[in-house]
């Protein structure tokens, strides 16, 4: 029933390799380390996916 895998993606924001793990509900959930953004995916299916994408809240220097 727990899914271990460890499913990699990289960040839409900042370019990041990120790693993320299942939860009981059946979305993964993403912190990236570099610029803080959240991003939640959910499989709907085999071959489609939707990712959602919370840029961080504070102001980012540039
Ligand atoms: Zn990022």
């Amino acid at each position: 029933m727990c899914d271990w895998t460890n499913y990699q993606m990289y960040c839409p924001n900042s370019g990041t390799l990120i790693s993320g793990a299942k939860g009981t509900d059946g979305k993964i959930r993403y912190c990236c380390p570099r610029c803080g953004a959240e991003i939640i995916r959910t499989i709907k299916g085999r071959r489609h996916d939707t990712i959602e994408v919370y840029a961080p809240r504070e102001p980012t220097t540039k």
